[in-house]
């Protein structure tokens, strides 16, 4: 598990905490998951390369910077679609770029049906948005179609990995960094993060 960056924040903890709870309604459901996605967009940006920009204020020139990179936020459809707003708040100039994946139920296989990504990259930096990596199978395929597109820089955050997922993106994208609010216990025979949250798309969208 050497690329998982599993957060030791104790406002993440304690998001975390009301997510899993059965008893969180769909509404306060959504507002975690957008509070945690940014408090774990901040914490994988740390390393965003910046270039020295001075400004000036009221008083004087200060130094300051500008981030150098292109960012962009690639939610996993349909779960991902609630972790947008969290990351994009902290970089409003990033750009948006979704990704359908539904998984197989029975082979528990990724199939897209969703990818409207331009020839040429904008961006040099993505962030991979899928709160459950359970087998991994989705965020290797996505990371594969942001490789295939030319993507230098990958992340991925998520809010609770599986090792089965953490094990399959190390093994298919070692240099791909996942930061996560937690490391669960397994994935159960339906394919399940134990003790996970259920299902987060469902638990989003009113659905289950
Ligand atoms: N997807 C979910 O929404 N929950 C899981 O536990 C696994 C995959």
């Amino acid at each position: 598990m050497t690329n998982v960056i599993t957060s030791k924040h104790p406002l993440v903890a304690h998001k975390l905490t009301r997510l899993r709870d059965k008893a969180t309604d769909p509404k306060r459901f959504r507002e975690l998951v957008r509070e945690i996605a940014a408090l774990l967009a901040y914490e994988a940006t740390a390393d965003l390369a910046i270039v020295a920009r001075p400004v000036e204020t009221p008083l004087a020139t200060a130094t300051g910077v500008d981030l150098q990179e292109k960012i962009g936020l690639v939610p996993i459809l349909r779960a991902g679609l609630g972790m947008v707003e969290g990351a994009w708040e902290l970089m409003p100039s990033s750009e948006v770029w979704h990704i359908g994946m539904y998984r197989d139920e029975r082979t528990l296989q990724p199939v897209q049906y969703y990818n409207k990504l331009p020839i040429e990259p904008r961006v040099s930096v993505c962030l991979i948005l899928d709160p459950m990596l359970a087998t991994g199978g989705s965020a290797v395929a996505t990371a594969n179609v942001l490789k295939r597109w030319g993507v230098k820089r990958i992340k991925f955050v998520g809010v609770i990995g599986a090792p089965e997922g953490v094990q399959n993106m190390e093994q298919h994208h070692p240099d791909v960094p996942i930061h996560l609010a937690a490391l669960d216990d397994h994935l159960n025979e339906r394919g399940y993060i134990v003790p996970g949250l259920g299902d987060a798309g469902d638990r989003q969208f009113g659905t289950g």
